[in-house]
């Protein structure tokens, strides 16, 4: 694996908001490179604070006395979102490279028996691929579409682990979608919210979604049916800027104590299975992340939901919908 940096581009953002000293917010993927763009900016006169906390996203802005010890936030390896924070907030978006150009053309006979019609998708580290991927497929004969997500998405084709909009929009228009990209966490969400097959590379190939799908379902419904004798819920609420769905945790408390059930709103910066261990509500509706309920469920002791999986209980709902977040619900 190669990334590629926007060193040259940072430099002349931080150069144009006259600022000292910067504070770097890093995934796990990419602390490795810390000292790296550390030095980078050093040289360039900047003085530089790392933070030290797991980045989940460009949703999770850091809430603690960044401010002020810096004059602005560099997040790396995320598109912006519209979240809010007292000193200026940059994003660099990291380009990944890896050869799944070959892995495609190694697979594309296979690809062709799934139907003529392909929507494309990418996170942000590839979605400058898509244009290139979107010709080769149509050089093979397919009809691709490239959709245009919500305000929470920079580039078309772009996909979040909790906003699909991109590929939703075109789901009327294609018979499958190619993630271009690594891992399961983004073409999983896709493949639940457009109920269509999804192809994603790994290695040395390109595999299905429907499997690792039916079995997320399956457990997602696991959890539904042990919640549904509960009768205390706690609703767990994020204090990160870009997960904090207040608004929604007071819709649904709202909602359950009209149909006699007991919940409080417990807030709290990041999500854990020992934060939640020591409270005795019988399931936790989690208005946050949405993945924290669907990925990572298993972590937990009780029961999690998402706010869409509460509706299944209260409004006797029979479809599954995926929970994402947006600007709506702040
Ligand atoms: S809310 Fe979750 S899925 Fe959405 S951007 Fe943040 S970490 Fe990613």
């Amino acid at each position: 694996m190669k990334y590629e940096f926007r060193m040259g581009n940072l430099l002349v953002k931080l150069e144009e908001l006259k600022v000292k000293r910067v504070g770097l917010v890093l995934p796990e993927g990419l602390k490795v490179y810390a000292d790296y763009i550390s030095d980078e900016l050093k040289k360039n006169g900047y003085e530089v604070i790392i933070s030290g906390n797991f980045n989940y996203g460009a949703c999770d802005v850091p809430d603690y006395n960044f401010d002020e010890i810096c004059d602005c936030l560099v997040n790396f390896g995320h598109a912006p979102l519209p979240v809010e924070s007292e000193i200026p907030l940059l994003f660099v978006e990291v380009d990944f490279i890896f050869p799944y150009m070959k892995i495609l053309e190694k697979n594309i006979e296979a690809l062709k028996k799934e139907g003529k019609r392909v929507g494309l998708i990418a996170t942000v580290n590839y979605v400058k691929e898509l244009d290139k991927v979107k010709k080769y497929l149509e050089d093979e004969g397919f009809e691709v579409f490239i959709g245009k997500g919500d305000n929470r998405l920079k580039f078309p084709g772009q996909v979040l682990g909790c906003d699909f909009s991109s590929a939703s929009n075109i789901s009327d228009k294609v018979d499958f979608y190619i993630f271009v990209g690594e891992g399961r966490f983004h073409p999983l969400g896709v493949a639940i919210s457009t109920e269509k097959n999804v192809f994603a590379f790994d290695s040395d190939g390109i595999y299905s979604m429907n499997d690792y799908k039916d079995k997320i379902l399956k457990e997602r419904f696991g959890a539904i049916f042990r919640s549904k004798d509960s009768k205390k819920f706690g609703i767990v609420v994020s204090t990160k800027r870009g997960q904090k769905r207040l608004s929604l945790a007071n819709i649904i408390k709202d909602k359950l104590e009209e149909s006699g059930f007991k919940s409080d709103i417990i807030l709290m910066d990041e999500i854990m299975p020992d934060k939640l261990y020591g409270f005795d509500y019988d399931s936790f509706i989690i208005c946050a992340c949405p993945r924290i309920a669907v990925d990572d469920s298993k972590r937990y002791k009780k029961p999690l939901l998402t706010p869409k999986e509460i509706e299944i209980i209260l409004d006797g709902k029979e479809d599954y919908e995926m929970d994402q977040i947006s600007q709506n619900d702040f």
